[in-house]
């Protein structure tokens, strides 16, 4: 056994998030069969997704598929970094994936009620931008054991389901972004007063 297979977690390559301009990110994903679930090529990609989840160069809250290069709608997400719960005053959620994901917006008043925040994504690294997003999502998918699970969520969490959703429909958050607010990172906090317009 070679030194390099003994190492386990973060020295482990992860794989590569695609960029924009891949076409990966622009196709339609298919849907998971049940039966599929068990099989080596999804059990390779969730391997693969977690890998990213724990590099220390890919610091993601949320990934699809289809942003490591493989078009099947599934999706994963993890809340446990301490500065972004405690700015968003939101609970934990460890890592979670689901499998052929629906939305359903339950905002009451949508459009008018839906707020503006800043996003970004691996796939677009080093910039954001302001993107208008329902507050009140009602989620249904499967787990990775292929059972049922639904749940309704808002604020921080809905916002993350609809970009990662958008994924796998080949939409990224720069089709939905408010253009003349879209920056680098460096100036986060800095220009503040002259974004949104
Ligand atoms: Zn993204």
């Amino acid at each position: 056994m070679s030194a390099a297979s003994r190492l386990t977690g973060w020295f482990r390559k992860a794989p590569t998030v695609l960029r924009a301009g891949h076409p990966s990110l622009r196709v339609k994903a298919e849907p998971i069969k049940v039966e599929d679930i068990p099989t080596q090529k999804i059990q390779r990609v969730i391997r693969e997704m977690k890998g990213v989840f724990s590099s220390p160069y890919t610091p993601v809250v949320g990934l699809a598929a289809p942003q490591i290069g493989h078009p099947i709608r599934l999706i994963a997400y993890r809340l446990e970094d301490k500065k972004l719960l405690e700015e968003r005053r939101i609970d934990p959620v460890p890592l979670t994936f689901l499998i052929n994901p629906t939305l359903l917006i339950t905002d009451k008043d949508p459009e008018t009620k839906w707020s503006a925040e800043y996003e970004s994504c691996e796939s677009v690294p080093n910039y954001n931008a302001l993107v208008k997003r329902a507050g009140h999502v009602k989620v249904e998918a499967l787990d990775l054991k292929g059972n049922k699970v639904s749940f309704s969520t808002g604020g921080f969490l809905a916002r993350l389901l609809q970009h990662e959703m958008d994924h796998l429909d080949g939409v990224l958050f720069t089709d939905r972004m408010d253009c003349k607010s879209f920056r680098h990172d460096k100036y986060i906090d800095k220009y503040e007063l002259y974004t949104g317009r």
